[in-house]
């Protein structure tokens, strides 16, 4: 099988409801959608999603990275073998993780289509659903509130709520949170580096009697050592995100223990090939996955999905980066009912694009 063609889009979708994190607020995003076309008349999907923050990419550089390689890495190339590509692509786009993601989808997409099969049944089919967290960023406290009634009354039952500025605006928002979804709703919390190792034991000293489910990333990145002290002192379990961004890092964080959890999103670590890396080494040291997200397309998410699906020590899922984003081209990929993901029978990441 060869490589036909290689086009591709860029796309700058508003939010419907513009957010704040611990170090930035957001109203609109662009990513960068992908057509491969092989010479057989399949053609793969991908989306890349990305954010100078966290991936260290602007739209701008993913466009020239993209132009450069599509040419000399991937027309003409074999794309059902994706090992071969990816190994090469990290030699000279290391530093373009959402690229390398949004190419690797686009390969994987190839690949279960060819087979007729979806994704997540190729990728070892573990699970066929699996529930989703959806997010409330930073606001105050009746704001906060009315988001949590919103999501409850559309049927999920897991929610994540960004923090990290206020350590103790913070605490009063957890626990008037969860006197109002009582104690069946999954409450998780991210503090999105914001915090100290003070300031994270005193987060979870005051929360202990609302049962948190898991801190994600509390302490700032390049600091792994103060992770590693508030995972040693807490009873709730600490989970990395911005912390890992590749296999080195997952090494890193389950040999010297610093961690319970880890969070892979595909647009840091460079798509599934490499996830499906850095999910054994998590599995190997009893680390339990999150498969999370950007603000990404349906595209992208479903890729997420498929990987989720897939492997058992994948517990959780916080994919609800579409669910905001205005003129979306991508659509399909999964269905979510009552706050759980559903992939579509179809081969493949099952997704179309409107363009
Ligand atoms: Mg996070």
């Amino acid at each position: 099988m060869r490589i036909k063609s290689v086009d591709f889009y860029p796309c700058q979708m508003q939010l419907s409801e513009p957010y704040t994190i611990a170090y930035e607020s957001i109203d609109q995003v662009v990513n960068i959608f992908l057509r491969i076309k092989t010479e057989e008349g399949l053609e793969g999907l991908g989306c890349a999603a990305p954010d100078l923050a966290v991936t260290g990419e602007t739209p701008e550089s993913v466009l020239s990275a993209l132009s450069k390689v599509a040419e000399s890495e991937l027309k003409g190339k074999d794309p059902l073998r994706i090992a071969k590509i990816q190994e090469r692509l990290k030699k000279i786009i290391v530093e373009y993780p959402s690229l390398r993601a949004a190419i690797d989808m686009a390969l994987y997409d190839i690949i279960g289509k060819n087979a007729g099969i979806p994704l997540w049944k190729i990728l070892g089919g573990y699970r066929s659903r699996i529930r989703t967290s959806i997010t409330i960023g930073i606001l105050p406290v009746k704001e906060s509130l009315e988001h949590a009634d919103r999501f409850l009354k559309e049927g999920f039952e897991s929610l994540k709520i960004k923090g990290g500025r206020n350590v103790d605006e913070d605490i009063e928002r957890m626990i008037r949170i969860r006197e109002r979804t009582g104690p069946k709703i999954e409450l998780r919390f991210d503090a999105n580096q914001g915090y100290s190792v003070e300031d994270a034991l005193k987060f979870v000293d005051q929360t202990r009697g609302i049962n948190i489910e898991l801190l994600e990333q509390p302490t700032p990145k390049g600091q792994p050592e103060q992770l590693g002290r508030v995972t040693k002192s807490v009873p709730v379990p600490v989970m990395a995100d911005e912390s890992l961004m590749d296999l080195r890092d997952a090494y890193r964080l389950a040999k010297h223990d610093l961690v319970d959890m880890v969070n892979i999103k595909l647009m840091k670590v460079g798509g599934i090939y490499e996830a499906l890396h850095i999910n054994s080494v998590a599995r190997a040291a009893n680390l339990e996955v999150m498969v999370g997200c950007m603000d990404e397309s349906v595209l992208a998410i479903a890729a997420g999905l498929h990987f989720a699906l897939a492997r058992p020590n994948v517990m959780y899922a916080d994919l609800d980066g579409h669910l905001d984003l205005i003129n979306d081209p991508a659509e399909g990929g999964f269905t979510i009912k009552n706050g759980y993901m559903y992939p579509l029978e179809k081969p493949g990441l099952g997704v179309s694009l409107r363009f």
